[in-house]
């Protein structure tokens, strides 16, 4: 079978949820870089996955089952934070994989909630770090490939639905996912010439460890049916259908957008 191309997804690593109450029958199994790997194999592409080191093991089981659907795939442990980690790791993808034709910046942090006059210094740097210098450096990385290899490319990003419109116990959170916003419309000027598209998806909630955190499930699976007009928790499969749409060809007439889904919660 050949291959579509490679793709990079950050943050795969499936989260294993940290308490397990009585109240937990059925936690969230994986996270929405999890959904969007395995989805990318079925489409054909070779999927390389990155994590912090904490999940490696998850990644293990990853790379197995993507292998199982007859897909190459690699591990890249790496902080997506950190320049020179990027670096190696966009280098090291491209060893294994010969090249790198889609890079999916998924890997973020929820930040500190609570209010604004109590937040840290550190506790801003650390989500700031994460979900904007993240995909800034992603991005920059995989733009240095992708120009190189001269035949295009995708980089798709993970925003929020805080990353539209601002969600007051989450302040450091949703300007790290209005700065996503700003990364994709400017990235995406700065790509086109090479044939590169850069977009990114606003969910709103997703059933994954992170909306659920360690609050108990039934209670945050109902607020977050009534954040939307369709009553609906989304699942990781959900964004990874968009994701690959995205991905795909028929998106070429697609740049500089960030996608809300999320039920009907938020109208561009
Ligand atoms: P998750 O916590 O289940 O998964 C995120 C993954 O990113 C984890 O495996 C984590 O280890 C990894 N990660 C964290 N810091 C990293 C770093 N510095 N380097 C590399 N990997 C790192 O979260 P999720 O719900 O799957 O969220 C995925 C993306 O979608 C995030 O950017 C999140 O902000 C965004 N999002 C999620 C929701 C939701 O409701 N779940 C809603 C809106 C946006």
């Amino acid at each position: 079978m050949s291959s579509k191309g490679i793709a990079l997804v950050t943050g795969a690593g499936k989260n294993t949820f940290p308490i397990l109450t009585l109240s937990l029958i059925s936690p969230p199994a994986q996270g929405i870089g999890r959904g969007v790997a395995l989805r990318l194999a079925e489409d054909g592409f070779e999927v390389a996955v990155n994590d912090v080191a904490a999940n490696s093991a998850n990644l293990d089981s990853l790379v197995a089952e993507i292998k199982q659907k007859g897909r190459e795939s690699s591990k890249h442990i790496a902080d997506v934070s950190q320049d020179e980690q990027v670096k190696v790791m966009v280098e090291e993808v491209v060893k294994q994989h010969g090249s790198l034709d889609v890079m999916v910046a998924n890997a973020g942090i929820l930040g500190p909630e609570g209010p604004l006059t109590e937040i840290s210094a550190e506790q801003y740097d650390r989500v700031m770090s994460v979900n904007a210098r993240g995909p800034f450096f992603c991005y920059k990385y995989a733009g240095i490939q992708m120009i190189k290899q001269g035949r295009g490319g995708r980089m798709i990003g993970a925003s929020s639905l805080a990353g539209k419109r601002g969600i007051g116990p989450l302040t450091a959170y949703s300007m790290s996912k209005f700065a996503v916003r700003g990364l994709t419309q400017a990235a995406a000027q700065e790509f086109a010439p090479h044939g590169i598209t850069v977009n990114a998806y606003a969910p709103g909630g997703i059933d994954t460890p992170m909306m659920i955190g360690n609050r108990d499930r039934t209670e945050r699976m109902e607020e977050a049916k009534q954040m939307s007009p369709l009553k609906l928790v989304g699942v990781p499969a959900d964004i990874a259908s968009l994701v690959s749409f995205l991905a795909s060809a028929e998106s070429r007439f697609i740049t500089g957008q960030t996608m809300s889904i999320d039920g009907g919660a938020f109208f561009d």
